[in-house]
């Protein structure tokens, strides 16, 4: 019992938490090996054209599926490897097999643009480096590649970001914002970033198109959007009623479980060969 132990040890009463750190530890032990036993694996989602119904590219999404634990969503092991700094030859690995993908899609006559997502803690002076040797080393053509980042990633030193946003777009690689509305940015770092496009987050698109205050706020960030020339996707698209809402307002491009759920490469091969979308 905690009081037998005296008044002034530090111990943990409740059982809960120290299941809670060892639940970690054992998942960051095994994370550290995940990249060797080759227990990591990229998804791939689909995105589309709203007005053409044209595939545009594919979002990669990265999965894990550990021989000790399971499968593990990447909302809990991305956060564990960012603090832990495994991120960033994870994220290595990803921005690599992503463009490995992407040039042997367009070797095969199947040519879509790849976006990869890229934690803040990668957002570091030697990014760029890394994008271009991936992109040299896989044939990818720059203009293939789209780089995903966040809003916080971005606030946390305006103008050494600027800087390095510059020089991936030197490269030819697009930037687009992900989750864009739900961070804390003002609007003004928009037109002092070097973006290409904007990714309108799915809290703002699950009540389209009954919520008045969402139809108020998606027709706002398309706005903004188009008075400073950026493209624009819609995520988690789930209904015909939500795409043609966001069709009906100008948004460029939509991703979604109305269309496909992220999927292993060779299946997105396979789903590449009937690429139109749902008639609404
Ligand atoms: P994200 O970049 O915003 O990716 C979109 C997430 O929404 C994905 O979750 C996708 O599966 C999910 N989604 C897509 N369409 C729908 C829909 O219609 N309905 C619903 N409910 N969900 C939908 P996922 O794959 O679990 O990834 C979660 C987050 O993990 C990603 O959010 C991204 O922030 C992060 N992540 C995933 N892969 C990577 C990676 O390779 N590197 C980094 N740094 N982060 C990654
Ligand atoms: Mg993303
Ligand atoms: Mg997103
Ligand atoms: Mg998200």
């Amino acid at each position: 019992h905690a009081k037998a132990q005296g008044r002034h040890r530090l111990q943990f009463f409740e059982p809960g938490i120290n299941d809670h750190i060892s639940q970690r530890l054992k998942m960051e032990q095994a994370l550290r090996l995940a990249l060797s036993n080759r227990e990591l694996s990229l998804h791939y989602q689909p995105q589309y054209s709203l007005r053409t119904g044209a595939l545009t590219g594919f979002e990669a999404l990265l999965r894990w599926h550990s021989a000790e634990l399971g499968y593990v969503g990447p909302d809990r092991f991305i956060p564990l490897a960012e603090e832990t700094g495994l991120i960033a030859p994870i994220g290595e690995w990803v921005l690599r097999s992503a463009c490995e993908q992407g040039a042997r899609w367009r070797a095969e006559g199947m040519e879509v643009a790849i976006a990869v997502n890229v934690s803040a803690c990668q957002f570091r002076h030697d990014l760029p480096d890394l994008v271009a040797s991936a992109l040299e080393s896989t044939g990818l053509p720059a203009g293939l590649l789209v780089i995903e980042v966040t809003e916080t990633a971005l606030m946390q030193d305006l103008e050494q970001t600027a800087a390095m946003l510059l020089q991936l777009r030197a490269l030819g690689v697009r930037i687009a914002l992900d989750d864009f509305g739900t961070g804390y940015s003002s609007l003004a770092y928009l037109k002092r970033l070097p973006l290409d496009k904007l990714k309108l987050d799915r809290a703002f698109i699950q009540s389209l198109p009954d919520d008045s205050d969402d139809t108020a706020i998606v027709r706002a960030m398309l706005d903004v959007a188009r008075h400073l020339g950026l493209e624009t996707v819609a995520e988690g698209i789930e209904t015909p009623q939500q795409q043609a809402f966001l069709d009906g307002v100008g948004c460029a491009e939509g991703q979604g479980y109305l269309y496909a759920r992220p999927m292993p490469a060779e299946q997105a091969t396979d789903f590449m060969r009937e690429a139109q979308i749902p008639a609404y």
